[in-house]
């Protein structure tokens, strides 16, 4: 047994317009509310985070951005900012999302940036990682773990307050049906949390919340927050249809 409170969050991706994210944002508001012991995250695009933010309040469910500029503020046209985030009613950020490192050229440098700017602006980042098909075939899965969690989180120092989130999420899993077996999931997850304590200390790797992604569906989460260092999911198209996405709140 830990004490890592369950983290289930829903990443809305180019999806929903205002008034579709808002719908869909109440309704899950109305379904979730009586879940106890689990967290409860959405990031819906930027356009709708405002609106969204406003129907959230109150509520225990938490707002976050898909991506941030590690700027504050400045000539970078399409870019957002951790404070623009935050003042839109953002708690949380992901970063370094795989479709951000393969479409949009982020790296393990930029991503680092980014946490930075997250963490200074009391936003909690999301970071995500995760291997190939191509790597994991060739038996880099464990490198391409540790270069991304060493250099995504370079200079980061724990001083007993700062919240991070880490998303394990294989790039082939992601959108493709294809699940990671849960003791494929269990084994780079406690990869990852002690490559944690060696960088940053036990009390760190101990209350790091690592969520799971990758097609996670009502059919297999349960068997996924079985695993003792699964302490969550980051899902895509599941948290689209809010009942599916309720089923997933409720996993046990
Ligand atoms: C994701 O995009 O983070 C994700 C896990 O997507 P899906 O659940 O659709 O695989």
């Amino acid at each position: 047994m830990n004490n890592r409170t369950p983290l289930i969050a829903g990443n809305w991706k180019m999806h929903k317009t205002g008034a579709q994210a808002v719908e869909a944002a109440s309704r899950i508001k109305t379904l979730v509310t009586s879940a106890t012991g689990v967290e409860v995250m959405i990031a819906p695009t930027f356009t709708a985070l405002y609106q969204v933010g406003q129907v959230l309040k109150g509520s225990p469910i938490a707002l976050a951005g898909q991506n941030l500029h590690w700027e504050s503020q400045g000539a970078f046209t399409g870019e957002i900012s951790a404070q623009m985030l935050a003042d839109a009613g953002c708690s949380q950020v992901i970063v370094g999302h795989s479709e951000r490192r393969q479409f949009f050229g982020e790296t393990d440098e930029t991503v680092n940036m980014k946490i930075k700017a997250a963490l200074s602006a009391n936003l909690t980042p999301v970071l995500c990682i995760g291997e190939s098909e191509t790597e994991r075939e060739a038996g880099n899965t464990f490198s391409v773990l540790d270069k991304q969690v060493r250099d995504g989180l370079n200079g980061f120092a724990f001083d007993g307050q700062a919240d991070i989130v880490v998303a394990y999420e294989p790039v082939w899993a992601i959108g493709t049906g294809k699940t990671a077996t849960r003791e494929q999931a269990q084994e780079a997850h406690r990869f990852i949390r002690n490559l944690l304590d060696s960088l940053f200390g036990k009390p760190f790797a101990s209350a790091v919340r690592i969520l799971y992604g990758g097609s996670v569906k009502p059919d297999n989460v349960k068997a996924l927050m079985e695993m003792p260092d699964v302490d969550g999911a980051l899902v895509g198209g599941a948290s689209l249809d809010p009942e599916t996405f309720s089923k997933l709140v409720f996993f046990n």
